[in-house]
């Protein structure tokens, strides 16, 4: 058994990527192989190795699932492989998930597993509709109830137990015949004293509430249905067990949903947190390159807005060798550096430390910062700014500079290749000797299918650089182009420039030119 791997169970949550558990990332994190099924979050494997292998085992349209007696063999095989195996689910592995027929099976061949609960959907779903499945005031229990079957297919006098082992949406069914007879107790349900939450019942919702009610529940009960509960699109439907199946088939509501039937459900009014976030129902696409886009990607997911990733640039930084590597190595022999951008500033003190040096090289200079940002950037390595003005655009720095004595004095302007040249030019006209230092390359980012799809949906386009609108454009070519549905938010006026230039309608342009000051902009176009 040494040599064996060990398989964890574990439980991905109920669709919100934040809803993971630190114990479930870690393990994927550290896995070979991930066996997964379609109700994990969309991140949810984006922190696996690069050699992981990556097996989805649940539901294909049209095509037929793997039985859950392969994925118990395939797990078996693997561990006894020595394989770290991570078995991931949505949700928690042992409500409705099949994870204890995994387990058992794992027992049987004397395996090694873990079990990693998840936050089950039953009761994120409710929480984020602004539903506690409890409350002192009007529920002191709460029963899990699968609804899967439906309860009228079966013989008069025994409804047939929807079976939990044929019962996941996401993995394949196998009878399992000591279950199969067993029976849902309609009139204990309806007798519950406290919140019945049902799972996977979307599609036999009039039969079961037709149920409930035959067997003693008031017609007048409360109802809500959580569809796509804790994801961007959540959407909830409240009634009574008289209507509510009409009212959800006439909302289009389909599975995943969570359906609770019980007085809590009345809390929703002064609760739904969630569905109240400013941007909730929002799609944004986020052009920005991946390695900074998280921070706006962040803030935007934080105000309920679903965000579409759509990278269009990737930063490339420069080797440092030839006239850079000399430009740095005599960094100290100027009197001004400009930094225009944050990627700059954080390159810069790459370059520095990959020649290894610090900070203390710019020890006798005077630093200007093009913006906040940029000022953050260099804040981040010990130095403060001296010049920073508070909008983030050439002409800006140009007039802070206005005090700053450069008139035969050395300056370096440390940025992008592609950069304008508004600042070198005045600095050079003032008399001062002027050398600019590329330290990387704005290239171009092919665009993922997803992205496409992703920003055909949005409702906005962002655009945090002249570069981000060009290199969009060109990732979608001309016969595709920008779809004309999102609005176009700009970070600032040079930004929006390029892209009228490019032919674009710029519907919102941020007063200050830094994420918080574009997302304000958005925030109030979106009021
Ligand atoms: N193990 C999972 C449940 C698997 S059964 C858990 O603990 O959550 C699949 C059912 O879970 C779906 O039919 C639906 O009823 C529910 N479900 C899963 N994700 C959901 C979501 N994001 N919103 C609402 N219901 C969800």
């Amino acid at each position: 058994m040494a040599d064996h791997g060990t398989v964890y169970l574990v439980g991905a949550g109920p669709g919100d990527p934040g809803l993971m558990t630190a114990r479930g990332l870690e393990l994927i994190a550290a896995a070979d192989a991930i066996l997964y099924d379609r109700l994990i979050p969309p991140t949810a494997l984006e922190g696996a190795r690069a050699g992981c292998e990556l097996r989805y085992v649940g539901k294909r349209p049209g095509k037929s699932a793997m039985r859950q007696e392969q994925i118990n063999d395939l797990l078996v095989e693997l561990a006894r492989a020595g394989r770290q195996v991570v078995r991931l689910k949505g949700g928690d592995p042992f409500v409705f998930g099949r994870g204890g027929e995994e387990a058992e099976a794992l027992a049987a061949a004397g395996l090694r597993f873990e079990v990693v609960p998840g936050v089950t959907s039953g009761v994120a779903a409710p929480a984020y509709a602004g539903i506690p499945v409890t409350h002192r005031d009007a529920a002191s229990a709460v029963a899990f109830v699968t609804g899967h079957e439906d309860p009228e297919k079966s013989s008069k006098d025994s409804a047939s137990m929807p079976n939990p082992s044929q019962s996941s949406k996401d993995s394949a069914s196998m009878p399992n015949p000591s279950l199969h007879e067993s029976t849902l107790d309609w009139e204990a349900l309806a007798r519950f004293p406290g919140t019945l939450v049902l799972y996977m019942g979307i599609a036999n919702l009039a039969s079961i509430t037709r149920r409930l009610v035959a067997a003693g529940m008031e017609e007048q009960e409360p109802v809500a249905v959580v569809e796509r509960g804790t994801l961007p699109g959540q959407q909830t439907v409240t009634g009574t067990l008289a209507d509510i199946a009409t009212k959800v088939a006439e909302a289009g509501v389909q599975a995943p949903a969570i359906t609770v039937v019980g007085a809590v459900t009345g809390m929703r009014d002064a609760l739904a947190w969630r569905e109240r976030q400013p941007l909730h129902g929002r799609c944004v696409a986020v052009t920005r390159a991946r390695a900074q886009a998280s921070g706006l990607a962040a803030r935007l997911r934080s105000l309920g807005a679903e965000v579409v990733e759509a990278p269009a640039i990737r930063i490339v930084p420069r080797p440092i060798e030839g006239e850079l590597a000399s430009h740095l190595e005599s960094i100290g022999d100027n009197s001004l550096l400009c930094l225009t951008s944050p990627n700059g500033a954080e390159l810069l003190f790459a370059a520095l430390a990959a020649t290894g040096r610090d900070a203390r090289a710019l020890g006798g200079l005077t630093v200007a910062a093009i913006g906040p940002g940029t000022a953050a950037a260099l804040a981040a390595h010990g130095i403060t700014a001296d010049v920073v003005p508070e909008r983030s655009v050439a002409e800006a720095l140009v007039e802070a500079l206005g005090d700053v004595p450069v008139e035969g004095r050395k300056v370096l302007v440390a940025r992008a290749a592609e950069a304008r040249d508004v600042l070198p030019e005045a600095l050079r006209e003032r008399g001062a000797e002027v050398r600019v230092v590329a330290l990387y390359d704005t290239v171009s980012e092919p665009l993922s299918e997803e992205a496409r799809a992703g920003l055909r949906r949005s409702d906005y386009v962002t655009f945090t650089s002249s570069s981000t609108v060009t290199m969009l454009l060109e990732a979608l070519g001309p016969a595709e182009g920008l779809p004309e549905r999102p609005r176009v938010v700009s970070i600032g006026p040079i930004t929006s420039a390029t892209a009228r230039e490019c032919g674009l309608r710029v519907h919102v342009e941020a007063e200050r030119h830094d994420v918080e000051g574009l997302v304000s902009a958005l925030l109030e176009d979106s009021a």
